[in-house]
C-alpha cells in the first residue's frame, strides 16, 4: 500500500492517492485534483473508490472534474465513492452530474458512511470513524457541526489513517492508535489555538504530533499558506 499527498493546504485543496496493488483510491478531491493525478501520471480508469472525509470545498472542489474526465475517456469501471451519511455537497455535485448528461458510461455508486462502518473491496479493508469539526466561516466564528469522518485502510497487515479535517476527539484517537502511517489535520497556528477551536474545528501542530505519536509514522496535512 502506498500513500502519496498529492496536495493539501488549509482553505484551498487536499487530495490524496491511496495505491494498492493495481487500484488507486483517492481520499478527498480538492480543486486541482485532475490535474494533479495526471501530472503524477495515473491511469483514472484504476481509481477505484473515491472516499470524501467531509463535504468543505477544499475537500471536495474537484469531484466534479474528476466525473467529467471519466466521462471524456468514455471509462467503463463502476466508480465508488464514499461520503459521510448526509454530506448535502457531496450528493448535489453528484447530483448536479447525473443530470447535466445522460451519455456518460460508467456507473456511479454512492456510499454514504458513518463511524463504525466497514468498507471491504477484495482485500482491502477500509475503517469509518466519525470525526468531529464544525463549519466556520473565519477561524472564531464557530457555526454548526457538520459531518465528517476519517477513514483506516487496511490492507496485507500494513494500515494508513487519514483525519481530514477535525478536533481532538475520541474518534480521531481510535482511528490513529497503532496505525502505521497516519494523516492527520495540523491547521491551527500557535497563536489561534484556543481549547474550543481545539475541540470543534482544527488540531494545531503541536497536538497533531501528540496524536501523531499513537501511530507509528504520521504526516501532518492541511497546514495554512504561509
Ligand atoms: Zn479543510
Amino acid at each position: 500500500m502506498n500513500t502519496t499527498v498529492l496536495y493539501s493546504q488549509a482553505g484551498i485543496a487536499t487530495q490524496i492517492v491511496i495505491s494498492v496493488e493495481e487500484d488507486y483510491f483517492i481520499v478527498d478531491a480538492g480543486d486541482g485534483t485532475l490535474r494533479d493525478l495526471l501530472h503524477e501520471k495515473i491511469d483514472l480508469r484504476k481509481i477505484k473508490g473515491i472516499f470524501l472525509t467531509h463535504g468543505h470545498y477544499d475537500h471536495i472542489a474537484g469531484l466534479y472534474a474528476l466525473l467529467g474526465y471519466f466521462r471524456i475517456i468514455e471509462r467503463k469501471y463502476p466508480i465508488n465513492i464514499y461520503f459521510p451519511k448526509g454530506c448535502k455537497e457531496a450528493q448535489q455535485i453528484i447530483f448536479a452530474f447525473k443530470e447535466s448528461y445522460n451519455d456518460f458510461s460508467f456507473k456511479i455508486q454512492t456510499h454514504e458512511v458513518k463511524g463504525g462502518d466497514e468498507v471491504k473491496i477484495e482485500d482491502l479493508k477500509v475503517k469509518i470513524y466519525q470525526m468531529r469539526h464544525y463549519a466556520a466561516v473565519g477561524v472564531n466564528r464557530i457555526l454548526h457541526s457538520d459531518l465528517a469522518v476519517g477513514y483506516r485502510f487496511i490492507y496485507g497487515g500494513e494500515s494508513v489513517a487519514i483525519s481530514g479535517d477535525t478536533g481532538i476527539c475520541s474518534g480521531l484517537r481510535n482511528l490513529v492508535e497503532g496505525a502505521d502511517l497516519a494523516l492527520i489535520d495540523s491547521t491551527l497556528n500557535k497563536d489561534e489555538e484556543t481549547d474550543e477551536l481545539l475541540e470543534k474545528l482544527h488540531l494545531s501542530k503541536e497536538k497533531a504530533e501528540e496524536i501523531g505519536k499513537l501511530a507509528k509514522k504520521y504526516i501532518l496535512i492541511h497546514r495554512q499558506c504561509k
